[in-house]
């Protein structure tokens, strides 16, 4: 199969793996790339660092002397743009986003996740730069294009489309929509469950928009809101999970009886915390909270992927449960969604028709984040 073929159809649940390119102080520490990727197989390779390397000497003290491989159901190459294998920002849209976009029109929800430390590219992916715009636009901008193409060819179909925007951060969800206001503490918004719609935010603002234009200012407005603290490793990395959300609804009106249906969609958009925050070792007080509560979403996330891409898995998991009961899957793994706030935010979007992507996003010559960005990966599909 080329390379970044889109991928196989079968199944709601896709793992992915990405890995950047080097950065200038990557380039001036003469740092060695660990990854191998195989275009034909999608095993991805993490090698052993060499004593040229000095900024593994964390993973050689531990006695690292194996390559680990895994494989994925897709492998995107983003280290060497002068390599033929290289996957631009428009091969991860082609192979992920176009078919999780058709998806939406269907009438179904989606969410992709990008994990991994920081400065593995999470944002770059989600987000990307005004010169290589990565999922989120594209896939604005698709919206938008099949929406026009649309109202064209079936004038009676109509379109609405909304967006949010908030962030989970120490279990609570705060708008990234509305304005912080100076020496004000945050204000946390309330979780609700609707015994048709699941858990939801209580008052979370919802803002219709026309065009890509007007939906990447409010995403502009939510970034510049996201919680971010200084810390050892990077002075704007973020700790906390940023969910953008397209909500789309079509609404068909059959001029022959004069009825109208509507099929509305979620498109979720999720950059998660630095996942290196998990296991802070110099955090104390309020990082320490922080970095459990990260460690639990993500633990957590991890499990119900896993839950959801288990081949025993129910196909038909009820979106919605009417009751409080958990959904089962077949083989009596209960997927626990309850266990995080951002799981069970998510619940709509996770499991039953809905179509699920993480993007594991890895640096090139960090041996031991990127060994457990993979087994995290690896466990979740
Ligand atoms: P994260 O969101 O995981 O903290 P970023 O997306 O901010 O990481 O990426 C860190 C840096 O690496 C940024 O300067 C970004 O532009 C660059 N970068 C990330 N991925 C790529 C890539 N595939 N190709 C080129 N540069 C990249």
């Amino acid at each position: 199969a080329p390379p970044h073929a889109r991928m196989d159809p079968g199944g709601n649940v896709r793992v992915v793996v990405r890995v950047r390119a080097f950065l200038p102080r990557e380039i001036n520490r003469n740092a060695e790339c660990l990854i191998r990727m195989d275009p034909v197989s999608q095993l991805t390779t993490l090698m052993v660092p060499g004593d040229a390397d000095q900024g593994n000497a964390r993973a050689r003290t531990r006695k690292v002397t194996e390559e680990k491989s895994f494989t994925f159901d897709n492998s995107f190459w983003s280290h060497d743009p002068a390599d033929e294998h290289y996957a631009t920002q428009e091969d991860v849209y082609d192979s992920l986003g176009e078919e999780f976009l058709d998806h939406n029109f269907e009438g179904y929800h989606t969410c992709i996740f990008a994990y991994g430390q920081t400065g593995s590219g999470k944002s770059y992916t989600m987000m990307g730069t005004p010169d290589q715009p990565g999922l989120i636009p594209r896939t604005c901008e698709d919206l938008f294009e099949r929406i026009a193409a649309a109202q064209e060819e079936t004038p009676n179909i109509s379109y609405n489309v909304r967006v949010s925007y908030f962030e989970v951060y120490n279990e609570h969800v705060r708008d990234l929509l509305v304005p912080v206001v100076p020496n004000q503490p945050p204000y946390y918004l309330k979780i609700r469950e609707s015994p048709t719609e699941g858990p939801y935010v209580k008052d979370l603002t919802e803002v219709p928009v026309r065009n890509i234009d007007e939906i990447l200012r409010h995403m502009h407005v939510g970034d510049s809101s996201r919680t971010t603290a200084s810390t050892k490793m990077n002075d704007t990395s973020s700790r906390s999970h940023a969910v953008f959300t397209i909500m789309l609804k079509q609404i068909h009106h059959d001029l022959e009886t004069d009825e109208t249906t509507e099929r509305s969609s979620r498109i979720r958009l999720v950059d998660l915390a630095g996942s290196e925050r998990a296991k802070s070792t110099e955090a104390t007080g309020q990082r320490l909270r922080e970095g459990s509560n990260i460690n639990k979403s993500l633990t957590t996330l991890g499990r119900v992927i896993a839950a959801l891409s288990d081949p025993k898995q129910q196909q038909q998991t009820p979106t919605h449960a009417r009751s409080r009961s958990r959904p089962i899957n077949k083989s009596n793994t209960v997927v626990p969604y309850r266990d995080s706030i951002l799981t069970w935010l998510l619940k709509d979007s996770l499991g039953g028709n809905s179509k699920t992507a993480m993007i594991a996003c890895i640096a090139p010559s960090d041996y031991e984040e990127t060994l457990s960005t993979l087994r995290y990966a690896d466990q979740a599909k």
